[in-house]
């Protein structure tokens, strides 16, 4: 945490408040790693005297935005265009079945780099032997919610145990000032038997964090829970217990029915909407409008390099604009506030962190961007007045490429498109040296194994 005051000053600011009031011409007063006042870049100037004002001409100040489902990984570009079957049995698990310590390292480093690149402050990731991910966002400086890809049974005994999640937590959660956080994760309810279910439960309440699991992503998935329980995911969640944890958050939650939302509304349950990875791999279309009108808080997430295949959180904001409409075949299910709240504040709430990020407002913690505002693509950009179109711009018109400035808690770690944090062309030089390795052992296993992979859908 720095002790540095400074006053950062642009052409417009997004606060993402309540209101979701902008400020033409605005500034905020960056003091200890939060944000101390928002005005004016006069006003805060001359109530701050001394403090240095950096003016990003030609920029937006908005919030940081909340990537709520990420997979750190390498497999990018490798397991394309396949039914799910083929590229969970094939590529996927494989691949868990092999992964090594350092590799997964390396992943975490090219997924927080890329992260901040784009203007993606805090990450929620689902991924291995995650004491590296930690270390690697200690170092490269985002803000992690990092959750264990647990496999609680036989048949997935390759994935990280709930040994390892506990000991994650007692190692990692609310380190480096707070930016580090570690929930309870399961892969799937499915790759857990319930002594499993009910130890993560556990686990989750006595450590007083978040668990993250996900469910309704396919059809198929549901009517594997139909099968064994005899009713939908949701109810099924409930009945386990996973609703009691203090935070329960669902990734991707794309089949859940009227009497799904209504249940989960009423508990402590949000859910993290991957729109790209839906689409990718043929999942469905998710019943956003219906979420939020009911009071689910949705966050947006890109899922892994594997099911998207970038962290882009900008793109990913617009196909869920995008993607909406095409649920429900008109041109105005979610409206570009809704959206951007999604990808900010309501993702903090997600995560149960909108005490302290996903708006510009005196008190939080200073996750702050620019985002370059003097493009071709930003053009026309009007930040107040009849013709007001700036949240339509962030939403639908700007790319990751255009931040030019990323700041957690206080620290710029990108300035002008430069990660300052880590050296991205050694993290990439070694990520071609390590993937060679992983995908040949993947091979070697699959040439011994082949057919020998557990299929959830036909296993108890
Ligand atoms: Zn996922």
């Amino acid at each position: 945490m720095t002790a540095k005051k400074m006053i950062l000053a642009a052409d417009a600011l997004l606060t993402m408040d309540a209101a979701n009031s902008v400020l033409r011409g605005g500034a905020v007063l960056v003091e200890d790693g939060r944000i101390g006042a928002v005005g004016t870049a006069a006003e805060l100037a001359a109530a701050n005297p001394g403090v240095e004002t950096r003016v990003l001409n030609g920029t937006v100040l908005m919030p940081g935005l909340v990537n709520a489902h990420v997979h750190s990984g390498f497999l990018r570009g490798t397991a394309e265009h396949l039914p799910v079957w083929d590229w969970l049995t094939q590529h996927i698990n494989p691949m868990h079945r092999v992964l090594q310590p350092h590799e997964a390292e390396v992943a975490s480093q090219l997924c927080y780099a890329e992260s901040l690149l784009g203007g993606t402050t805090t990450v929620v990731d689902m991924w291995r032997f995650m004491d590296g991910s930690a270390k690697a966002a200690e170092a490269i400086g985002n803000r992690l919610v990092a959750v264990p890809y647990v496999g609680e049974h036989p048949d997935y005994n390759y994935f990280d145990t709930l040994d390892m999640n506990e000991a994650m937590i007692e190692a990692w959660h609310r380190k480096a000032d707070g930016r580090i956080n570690v929930w309870v994760g399961l892969e799937h309810p499915f790759y857990s038997d319930d002594a499993g279910h009910r130890r993560a439960i556990e686990m989750a309440k006595r450590h007083d964090t978040g668990f993250h699991t996900h469910c309704s992503e396919a059809r198929i998935e549901v009517d594997g829970f139909v099968k064994r329980y005899g009713k939908r995911p949701m109810h099924v969640l409930d009945d386990i217990g996973f609703f009691e944890a203090p935070l329960t958050m669902i990734a991707h939650g794309v089949w859940l029915d009227p009497g799904e939302i209504e249940l989960v509304a009423g508990k402590r349950v949000s859910v993290a909407h991957n729109p790209v990875s839906n689409m990718k791999l043929a999942s469905g279309i998710a019943n956003v409008r219906e979420m939020l009108d009911a009071g689910v808080p949705v966050g947006i997430g890109t899922d892994g390099e594997k099911e998207n295949n970038n962290f882009d959180m900008f793109e990913e904001m617009k196909v869920a604009s995008l993607l909406g409409k095409l649920r429900y075949d008109t041109v105005q299910p979610l409206d570009s506030w809704e959206v951007l709240r999604m990808g900010t504040i309501l993702g903090a709430r997600a995560i149960g962190l909108d005490h302290e990020i996903g708006s510009i407002e005196p008190g939080k913690r200073a996750d702050i961007i620019a985002v370059r505002a003097d493009t071709p693509r930003m053009t026309p950009f009007f930040a107040d007045g009849p013709y007001f179109n700036l949240h339509h711009n962030i939403v639908h018109a700007v790319r990751g490429g255009d931040v030019a400035l990323t700041m957690v808690d206080g620290e710029v770690l990108v300035e002008n498109g430069v990660l300052k944090t880590a050296d991205v062309s050694a993290i990439i030089a070694e990520i071609h040296k390590v993937a060679p390795g992983l995908f040949a052992r993947r091979a070697a296993f699959l040439a011994q194994n082949q057919g020998d992979m557990v299929q959830w859908t036909t296993s108890n």
